[in-house]
């Protein structure tokens, strides 16, 4: 995923890779920001690891293996969630220096 943001209209809009750099609200070359991946994105890749080799080479039953797929289901989901709104708001607030930038300008 890709977040690029628009000076024409200042929108921001999300594209996956291998579309161009355009907005999405209206059509015009947009810049791609830079963001890095929050500590949850790494944090809830590393439970999804630990959840597949514990169900590789434990002995667990049925309901172990549900109760545990479901747990880290969720875990994993919350984390991915609150990954996405912090990044969100940092490319927000990178955006709104960006405008304070421009309009000096
Ligand atoms: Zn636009």
């Amino acid at each position: 995923m890709r977040i690029v943001y628009c000076h024409s209209c200042g929108a921001v809009s999300t594209n996956t890779f291998g579309e161009n750099d355009v907005c999405t609200s209206c059509g015009s070359h947009a810049e791609r920001m830079d963001y890095h991946r929050p500590w949850q994105y790494w944090a809830s890749s590393a439970i999804l690891l630990a959840a597949a080799v514990v169900f590789v080479w434990a002995p667990l039953d049925v309901t172990a293996r549900a109760v545990i797929f479901i747990g880290v289901l969720i875990v994993s989901v919350m984390l991915s969630n609150w990954g996405m709104q912090n990044t969100r708001r940092r490319v927000l607030a990178e955006v709104a220096r960006r405008k304070a930038a421009e309009e000096k300008a």
